[in-house]
């Protein structure tokens, strides 16, 4: 096999691996495997990998900066006619937000209101209604280290996102806390997001779970996984 053919069985089997342990936490959960979407997050690997992962059959692609995911998607349109949705999942500043309001599908991080007022100013600016999630920490009111808000300034920042004609909520996001039992986390999770659900009955998304978690957040109830690492092997080291 040449090299790039390596790479496609190798991210193959990959998918396949994964997509059984995301069938059997649905079993075990008695759910629906196919509700679950399967997001490869191929940030720090190329655009190849991301049209290998489109063409075994997971077209949902998240990337977390910027600068990488914007000339990752214009890389992936001139190397493939598959379709792709393009998740941004990870932190935001505010003066990049126009720029990924252009190209994402779906952003995941949204966690302050100056961020979901310069997302939907740049959703206007591009002539489109942009979904997007609010992230919630989990790490009860600590040290807010994976990012995202409290309780309480989620439910603000989702009445901010559902009053805003460019930006349409679309459900919640979370990171479990590191180095530790993410069980009461995606508990947590449930709780918050259908609390959230009660306000605004559209926002049906719950991502969570990525290659270390994701049956827990299966278990608790997340319809879209985030998965890198079982999917395409390690990143650079010190990144990402
Ligand atoms: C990198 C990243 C992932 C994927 O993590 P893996 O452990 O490699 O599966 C998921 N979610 C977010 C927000 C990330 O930044």
């Amino acid at each position: 096999m040449t090299a790039p053919d390596a790479r496609r069985a190798e991210i193959a089997g990959n998918v396949s691996a994964v997509r059984a342990r995301i069938a059997a936490a649905s079993h075990a959960a008695g759910r629906d495997p196919s509700e679950i979407v399967l997001i490869g997050v191929t940030k720090f690997h190329p655009a190849t990998d991301a049209v290998y992962l489109a063409e075994a059959g997971v077209p949902d692609l998240g990337e977390s900066r910027d600068q990488e995911a914007s000339a990752k998607v214009a890389e992936y349109a001139q190397l493939t006619t598959t379709p792709a949705t393009w998740h941004f999942i990870g932190r935001l500043q505010t003066n990049k937000a126009r720029s990924v309001a252009r190209y994402a599908d779906l952003v995941h991080s949204v966690d302050r209101p100056e961020l979901a007022t310069a997302l939907a100013s740049g959703a206007e600016r591009a002539g489109r209604v942009l979904p997007v999630l609010v992230q919630l920490s989990l790490d009860g009111g600590g040290s807010h280290d994976r990012g995202g808000a409290s309780a309480n300034e989620s439910r603000r920042l989702a009445d901010q996102i559902a009053g805003s004609p460019a930006l349409r909520l679309a459900g919640v996001m979370a990171v479990a806390p590191l180095d530790a039992d993410p069980e009461p986390a995606f508990t947590r999770l449930a709780e918050l997001a259908r609390a959230l659900q009660g306000d605004h009955p559209g926002a049906t998304i719950v991502s969570a779970g990525m290659s270390g978690d994701l049956e827990p957040a299966i278990a608790h109830g997340a319809t879209h996984v985030r998965v890198g690492t079982a999917l395409l092997g390690r990143r650079r080291p010190n990144f990402g």
